[in-house]
């Protein structure tokens, strides 16, 4: 005779489950058979495992992307202070038409 570990079930001596409360008897991990819930249950982890995976990458790819705005933002402000004074080797905004600090035209 086979009793349920949970609950206490009386069970027929060739069950692997529970037929009360589900639960695997000792035969069923012995024989290796997994209930279907199980599966699902695994199937579920193996599938969040692939959704938080996803939301990683994506969330990767958007600091990449933030990165390299950023980058370019940098390169861009060091762009604007390039404009040199051919007189006096003064930086100048790109958009300067004359030298701030000799009065020269950048042009
Ligand atoms: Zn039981
Ligand atoms: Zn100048």
């Amino acid at each position: 005779m086979v009793f349920c570990s949970k609950c206490g079930e009386e069970l027929p001596s060739n069950a692997y489950f529970c037929h009360t409360c589900g639960v695997r008897i000792r035969k069923g991990v012995e024989a290796g058979v997994s209930a279907p819930w199980m599966e699902e249950l695994k199937e579920s982890v193996y599938k969040m495992g692939q959704e938080i995976e996803k939301a990683f990458s994506i969330a990767g790819m958007e600091m990449e992307k933030a990165f390299k705005t950023a980058k370019e933002k940098i390169q861009e402000s060091k762009k604007k202070k390039q404009l040199v004074c051919k007189n006096c080797e003064e930086r100048n905004p790109t958009d300067a038409k004359f030298c701030y600090n000799c009065g020269k035209d950048l042009k």
